[in-house]
């Protein structure tokens, strides 16, 4: 049995409490314990209290000293795109140069690009990036994530990326949730209804027979997937016992967050455009919003989602990076801490419960991850700062301390 103490915290930020995932004043209660202390069991938390009590009841174990630092869960970052080739850094130019969305696809920028690149690279290239990624992304302090496939668009490329992910779970630290996202895009081989022929009778069943995904997501907008083809996708996958996730009224309100709530989706991601039916429905139906204000801020716009009405509706809201080459390439979900607080008018306890206990809640995790209490994995952070508030406050200041998964430290500032 290998026990870690950890001791002299300045906040021990527990998110303990309900076994639910929180809405409203809830999102607010963060369960801090001042000068708190935990113990960790076999990598798992035994036991969270006073500094002083835990010192206590340490025996042999290895102690972690705080030095009056802020701990808390790692991050859950329940929206991110983990596997792809090359970058967009052409397209990020054009768009700094005041280009439009059309004008980058046309000089053979968008997502094809990235699908192009992505179907050329073997499966090592694809891991090692992948790893790459997963390094930054422990270092922000997140310690899950979930990872789309969706740069494929063939059977084959499909199935190669959620293979990567199925191998990168393997040799990294990073605890990794994987979605496929074959409806991300439709290739420019075929027509709409013809790939979701391939999505629904080729795609789905080999994803199902392989075990290679957790979730079924679809990008539902116009010039992608419409109501119809969305709803033929999401229901396939539920017949092979996905759960259901989807990119739903980003840049258009095409209804899609009512779509989620009929068919009974975990989630319903982006919602910039979602209107109050569309608010009422995700509601009714207990649909977890994933807003991505990381995808707002470098696509240059300022319209964020309706948080204030979702939080008031009683919505259980999960906030995500939504890391990917083109609309929002960033693993740091303290950035996305600092969005939600200065554009979506979150208060920082609210945010953090968004990225941590929300967010498990939202992978059907919530039972192991995503707060500090006893029975649960010892994931957790130590971050260099006295306030939670801190971590929204000083934005682009790297203040990861160190980072553990299991009980293990996995990274520290300045490197293992
Ligand atoms: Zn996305």
């Amino acid at each position: 049995m290998t026990s870690l103490a950890v001791l002299n915290t300045s906040q021990l930020v527990t998110l303990g409490g309900l076994k639910r995932p929180r809405v409203a004043t809830e999102l607010s209660e963060l369960g801090i314990i001042r000068d708190g202390g935990m113990l960790v069991c076999d990598g798992k938390i035994e036991k969270v209290g006073p500094s002083d009590e835990i010192e206590k009841n340490a025996g042999d174990a290895e102690i972690v000293d705080a030095g009056g630092r802020v701990v808390m869960p790692g991050f859950v970052d329940a929206h991110t795109h983990l596997v792809f080739a090359g970058n967009r850094l052409d397209d990020f130019e054009r768009r700094a140069r005041g280009e439009t969305y059309e004008q980058i696809a046309k000089a053979g920028g968008g997502i094809w690009s990235t699908v192009e690149k992505t179907r050329a690279a073997s499966e090592v290239d694809l891991l090692a990036r992948a790893k790459k990624y997963a390094t930054w992304f422990l270092r922000c302090g997140t310690t899950t994530v979930e990872a789309k496939s969706g740069y494929g668009l063939t059977l084959e490329d499909e199935l190669k990326i959620l293979r990567v992910i199925r191998q990168l779970k393997e040799e990294v630290r990073l605890e990794i949730v994987p979605t496929f996202l074959g409806a991300h895009a439709v290739p420019r081989e075929l027509s709409p209804d013809e790939y979701l022929d391939v999505v629904v009778t080729e795609m789905l069943p080999r994803v199902h027979a392989e075990k290679l995904a957790e979730f079924c997501d679809v990008f539902c907008e116009r010039g992608y997937f419409d109501i119809d083809q969305s709803r033929r996708i999401l229901s396939a996958a539920k017949t092979v016992g996905l759960n259901l996730r989807g990119h739903v009224d980003q840049l258009t309100n095409s209804g899609g967050a009512k779509v989620m709530a009929e068919m009974g989706a975990t989630t319903a991601d982006h919602l910039e455009q979602t209107d109050e039916q569309g608010i009422a429905a995700l509601k009714k139906a207990n649909v977890q919003p994933v807003l991505l204000p990381g995808s707002v801020y470098a696509l240059g716009s300022s319209h964020y989602p309706r948080t204030g009405e979702m939080i008031e509706a009683g919505l259980a809201i999960v906030l995500a990076t939504d890391f990917n080459p083109g609309s929002s390439p960033t693993p740091s979900m303290p950035m996305v801490l600092s969005l939600a607080c200065t554009q979506m008018k979150m208060s920082p306890a609210e945010a953090i419960t968004a990225s941590t206990v929300n967010a498990a809640y939202s992978l059907n995790r919530g039972d192991r991850i995503g707060s500090l209490e006893p029975g649960k994995l010892a994931n957790f952070v130590i971050f260099d700062c006295q306030d939670y508030r801190e971590l929204a406050y000083w934005f682009g200041a790297p203040q990861t301390y160190s980072v553990y998964v299991r009980g293990e430290c996995v990274s520290r500032s300045g490197g293992l």
